[in-house]
């Protein structure tokens, strides 16, 4: 077992923590205070104040005064280039410190978060760093008659609302070109998982961001996250999180008129075709559905087999899966972590129960796991079924170790399976035959489609859904860091 570093113990002992407004550690008004666990344990970690609306007001305005008076809006951008690659550089050094956190409040594996999760959202704020000194916001048009051009500016406030699954990584992948563009900006992560995001505080401050660009509330989402989501003083609205609350962040935003961008839940299928390395891929495909737990919005949930290979792979995949070290995150053998709270264990949990009751059967069972030492830890262990394709656990989005498994004989009714889901986040495809693998991968309806891999993110290649898995231009990309400028023309009649 990983033990604590010196950082962490003394950051968690600063229990209860509080909000960062402003530049400056302080409590809710209302005085409130919510837990956060160690999903591995079950054990408390911290106390953290729980922001509500007075705290969003407060907060709203700090970045509004920051927006208009800090001089962040206005520098030039390679200015505050340099003071996100200071971050960026800062979150590097402090990788372990931020690791531990994640892990801990996640209960993922700690080498996913210091390998990956953390050195990510270091590059992304970097990526965009750099992107930001190369774009031009300033663009004569040629029209004749006129003096034309567009310029861009930076909108204001932008908020965000984060979920619980990469709380760290995410943050990079939302604010990172919301910053480097010249805004301020207002997050609210999710319960269950604040501690990553109030430490990175500690670190925009010490890279020279003014205060008040930077503003954190924890708090529940119906007090917190719909206070932020209705707020008059937002310019611009990113939430990451289910289907169900973004609908309500979209209605709440367009009452308002301010634009959203959703990134929702999915239910990704994995096309495997004849033609596949069957251990390699079994292996791939149960790496993709554990990874996190299963609680990764487009992993393979919905596996989509040739029948020529259905048999082996299914078997091979289940002997891994079957073998997986479920464990603490921070012990060295685990390969899998909890699930981060008894509450998302009991959906998954629940999840099984239904599908069996709707005429799945289990190809491997799940259920909840017991992991000595560790006994209150939300557990469980990955499932493989398979079944008609009206299932519960094939048409919704589980957001577990669940993958739901069925046979086909042509590449049509892959295609067809495949786009049968109200989802459209992201899906694979396997095959030597890279001709067929690109033709069934622009034929699959969603944001992302994958060859030979699954939960591929480089920096630079847009990522984002469609249809319920969310709107508003996705994550990522240069288009990206276009949607947090404000586009204006200038005409003048000459
Ligand atoms: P969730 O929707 O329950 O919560 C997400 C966030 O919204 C939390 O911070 C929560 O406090 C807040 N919230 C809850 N009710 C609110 C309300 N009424 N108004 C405003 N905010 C409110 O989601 P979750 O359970 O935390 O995360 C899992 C979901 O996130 C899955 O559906 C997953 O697919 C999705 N997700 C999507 C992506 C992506 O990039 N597409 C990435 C990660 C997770």
């Amino acid at each position: 077992m990983q033990t604590l570093l010196p950082e962490v113990t003394a950051f968690l002992s600063r229990s209860p923590l509080k909000l960062y407004i402003g530049g400056q550690w302080t409590e809710a008004v209302r005085g409130g205070t919510f837990e956060t666990r160690d999903p591995g344990s079950g054990r408390v970690l911290a106390t953290v104040a729980a922001g509500e609306a007075e705290d969003i007001d407060r907060a709203v305005a700090a970045a509004e005064r920051a927006f208009r008076q800090s001089g962040w809006a206005t520098m030039p951008a390679n200015d505050r280039a340099v003071i996100l690659h200071r971050l960026a550089d800062l979150v590097d050094r402090h990788r372990d410190i931020l690791a531990q956190l994640e892990a801990l409040d996640v209960g993922k594996p700690l080498p996913n978060a210091r390998d990956f999760d953390v050195p990510n959202a270091a590059q992304t704020l970097r990526w965009y760093a750099d992107l930001s000194v190369h774009t031009r916001r300033r663009e004569p048009i040629a029209v004749s008659g006129f003096e034309a051009r567009q310029v861009r500016h930076p909108w204001g406030v932008c908020a965000f609302i984060f979920p619980w699954n990469f709380p760290f990584l995410l943050v990079g992948w939302g604010i990172a070109p919301a910053l480097a563009a010249g805004n301020t900006v207002v997050i609210k992560p999710a319960e269950d998982t604040p501690l990553s995001t109030l430490y990175f505080c500690i670190l925009a401050e010490q890279a020279g961001l003014p205060p008040g660009v930077l503003n954190v509330v924890p708090g529940y989402g119906e007090t917190a996250g719909a206070a932020l989501a209705r707020h008059p003083g937002i310019r611009r609205m990113s939430f990451t999180g289910s289907p169900e609350v973004g609908r309500l962040v979209a209605a709440a935003c367009g009452r308002n008129l301010v634009p959203v961008k959703l990134e929702l839940g999915g239910k990704g299928a994995a096309v495997v075709f004849e033609d596949v390395d069957v251990e390699a891929t079994a292996r791939a495909l149960a790496a993709a559905v554990t990874l996190n737990a299963g609680q990764v919005c487009c992993t393979a949930t919905r596996w989509i087999i040739h029948r020529k290979v259905y048999e082996p792979l299914v078997n091979k995949a289940a002997e891994v899966l079957a073998g997986l070290r479920i464990g603490h995150g921070f012990d060295d053998q685990t390969q899998m972590g909890p699930l981060v709270s008894e509450k998302q264990r009991q959906r998954v949990l629940g999840y099984l129960q239904r599908g069996e009751q709707q005429g799945a059967r289990p190809l491997l069972p799940g259920g909840p796991a017991t992991v000595p030492g560790h006994e209150g830890g939300f557990y469980v262990r990955p499932a493989l079924l398979t079944g008609p394709t009206d299932n519960a656990c094939w048409r919704e989005e589980i957001f577990g170790p669940v993958a739901y498994v069925v046979p086909f004989g042509d590449e049509a009714e892959a295609v067809d399976l495949a786009n049968r889901t109200a989802y459209g986040l992201a899906n694979s495809v396997w095959s030597r035959d890279l001709d067929r693998a690109n033709r069934v991968a622009e034929a699959l309806v969603a944001g992302n489609s994958w060859i030979n891999g699954h939960n591929l993110f480089p920096h630079g290649v847009p990522y984002g859904g469609c249809n319920l898995s969310g709107c508003g231009g996705g994550v990522l990309g240069p288009d990206t860091f276009l949607d947090y400028l404000r586009p204006q023309s200038v005409v003048r009649p000459v």
